[in-house]
């Protein structure tokens, strides 16, 4: 099949909050921008289920802080608000596999951590809101970014874009196993993305949603610590209104190639410990392996720790003669791997351009 020539300013490859929130950026600069995304789906590691019955579950990001300063400018200028996280006094706290595991008190948080009222989405379907629909293409993963010598050409499964600027905001990694670039990017550059940690991309978050909250009535809150496992910990995930009851949590990444009914079974099994049979009535259960994920996680050669050569200068310079810049949260100075890392990044790209 042929493809269909399309021309733009600007490209951004992802729509992400970083993409998303730089094209918002952008929207009055008189430059045209297209995102272009591999999902058939927006918001990349933000992903809210039940979102349109209120009903929210966060298999993505989930909390802010008052230190995600950019983050929360950003959701006033959207009209977007928060509530606090029901964490408790006490804990249940699983320390050793041969101890029983207790009620542990918990020290006061004089910062606790806040949820997006309605679900994290909200802030993605109101960016998308200010983008003409016209100018995002779903379901078009990139494979090549080539250097012509006037402009840049993105191809994709249906379309060869013709632009200025390229902008990509796939983690570093992901960017520079599954994207070819001609001329190539400098060796040093690909060495380093190939070390550079994608947050949050080993992780499996697990969900079970219930007509009670049985937790409460033990005086409990939901709030479990286990250094035991599989779950590592997990927490009250109610919805702001208090209509909707489920309780949300980590399982253990090493557990990315078992079936999803060896995870349940574990699940229920640990549970069932803590809060006898009544944490088996769930209604649903949710859960997504975000190393599964091909457009989010891409394996390393060796083991990457946690952050490691995020916000790295190399990613603050232009590439194939300033045609193409390296943004997305593992890139920025600030709070790399966040939500507020992904909007700090789509600040400075936009600051860069605009300049
Ligand atoms: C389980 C989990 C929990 C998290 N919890 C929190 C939290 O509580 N608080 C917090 O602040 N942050 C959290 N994060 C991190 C937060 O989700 C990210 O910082 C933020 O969403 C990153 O946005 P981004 O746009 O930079 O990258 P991404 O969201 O990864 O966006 C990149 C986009 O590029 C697309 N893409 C990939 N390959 C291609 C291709 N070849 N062609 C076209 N498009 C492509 C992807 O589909 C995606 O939409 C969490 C993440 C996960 C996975």
């Amino acid at each position: 099949m042929n493809k269909t020539n399309i021309k733009s300013d600007i490209v951004i490859i992802g729509a992400g909050l970083t993409g998303l929130t730089l094209a918002y950026l952008l929207r009055y600069s008189g430059k045209k921008v297209i995102i272009i995304e591999a999902r058939n789906r927006l918001g990349g590691r933000i992903l809210t289920k039940g979102i349109k019955t209120n009903r929210p579950i966060e298999m993505g990001a989930t909390w802010l802080g008052n230190q995600h300063q950019r983050l929360r400018i950003l959701m006033q200028e959207l009209n977007i608000s928060t509530f606090d996280q029901v964490i408790g006094n006490a804990a249940i706290y699983e320390a050793i596999s041969t101890s029983p595991h207790y009620l542990a008190t918990l020290p006061p948080n004089p910062e606790p951590s806040m949820r997006v009222k309605g679900g994290t989405e909200q802030i993605i379907n109101a960016l998308d809101a200010h983008i003409d629909d016209n100018n995002i293409l779903l379901d078009q993963p990139v494979s090549q970014i080539i250097s012509k010598e006037s402009n840049v050409q993105v191809h994709t499964k249906d379309h060869i874009i013709e632009a200025q600027l390229v902008v990509s905001t796939l983690p570093p990694n992901l960017l520079a196993r599954s994207i070819e670039c001609i001329p190539h990017l400098p060796t040093n550059l690909i060495e380093l993305a190939h070390t550079t940690h994608t947050w949050m991309g080993e992780s499996i978050k697990i969900a079970l949603t219930y007509t009670e909250p049985f937790w409460r009535s033990k005086n409990l809150s939901g709030t479990i610590m286990s250094n035991v496992g599989p779950i590592g910990e997990m927490y009250d995930h109610s919805n702001y209104e208090d209509s909707f009851y489920a309780l949300k949590g980590f399982f253990s990444g090493n557990y990315f190639s078992v079936s999803r009914e060896e995870r349940l079974v574990m699940i229920m099994r640990q549970l069932n410990k803590y809060f006898g049979s009544k944490a088996e009535d769930y209604l649903t259960y949710e859960e997504v392996v975000w190393r599964n994920e091909p457009y989010s996680f891409t394996a390393y050669d060796s083991h990457v720790l946690p952050h490691q050569n995020n916000g790295h200068q190399l990613y603050q310079q232009s590439y194939m003669d300033e045609k193409l810049i390296i943004g997305g949260t593992e890139t920025s100075t600030q709070y790399p791997g966040y939500m507020e890392g992904a909007v700090y990044s789509a600040l400075s790209i936009a600051q860069r351009i605009l300049n």
